[in-house]
């Protein structure tokens, strides 16, 4: 399993970090976690083109991390000689067919004319897919909010979207090979929707993973300080997300 951080960054503009995206390879299979602006051409760069994605998991409906959603479906309505007939499912948390279906009514050509689109809601638990497990926990950053356990060839990966620190999402991550963790802010910064550096380490910590790569960092987070901040809680690996890197998960 081998993944690419698309986006390492959050709604606000910065030059080396877009939107929240991330491309997951097992094997053949290509699966995009999170959409947010910036994700396709990211996407692009990285080698896959937006025509090949047939599933894509997405954590919250918060605009950093869906909004290219809008820009996918209108383009499999206007790549002028080619159309999509291949199905495409969204997997996400609840609410996301309503909010589709809204984004269809407000942004008239998107909804989809050639192919079938497939929306699946889920609750926390264990779902099983082609080529993977897919295990959800609440991360109580909104009311739905969604994190991913993805267990594949034998590897595990975590991936919290945007998370506060619960047991929940301390159980969810539990001795994974890779736990991608949002870190927005520096220690000192008040938030009650996300995490710091210290946040993101007990749950590391909490969970024995064995390499903790910090994400969803604000422009004016500083990744040394991060780094360092984590590392005085946590003992393992610690990296900081740029977009572009790519991380073999095993
Ligand atoms: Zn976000
Ligand atoms: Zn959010």
């Amino acid at each position: 399993m081998q993944v690419t951080v698309l986006g390492a960054g959050t709604v606000l503009p910065a030059a080396n970090r877009s939107s929240s995206g991330y491309l997951l390879r097992i094997g053949q299979d290509e699966i995009l976690f999170d959409i947010g602006p910036g994700t396709l051409s990211r996407l692009l760069a990285a080698g896959v083109s937006y025509r090949d994605l047939n599933r894509i998991v997405i954590t919250h409906l918060h605009v950093d991390h869906i909004l290219d959603l809008v820009t996918l479906l209108q383009a499999y309505n206007a790549t002028p000689g080619w159309e999509r007939t291949a199905p495409l499912q969204l997997i996400g948390c609840q609410g996301l067919a309503a909010f589709v279906d809204q984004l269809c009514a407000v942004f008239g050509g998107i909804g989809p004319k050639t192919y079938a689109l497939d929306i699946v809601e889920l609750v926390p638990g264990q779902t099983q897919f082609p080529g993977f497990t897919l295990e959800a926990a609440l991360t109580g950053h909104t009311d739905n909010s969604l994190a991913y356990r993805i267990t594949a060839e034998d590897a595990v990966l975590v991936y919290s979207g945007d998370a506060i620190e619960t047991p929940e999402l301390a159980d969810l991550a539990r001795k994974a090979d890779l736990f991608i963790c949002e870190c927005s802010f520096p220690e000192g910064t008040p938030t009650d929707n996300h995490l710091t550096p210290h946040g993101a380490a007990r749950l590391a910590k909490a969970a024995d993973i064995s390499h903790l790569l910090l994400t969803h960092l604000y422009p004016a987070t500083d990744d040394a300080i991060v780094a360092a901040e984590a590392a005085t809680v946590f003992a393992g690996t610690i990296s900081v997300a740029r977009d572009g890197v790519v991380v073999e998960v095993n």
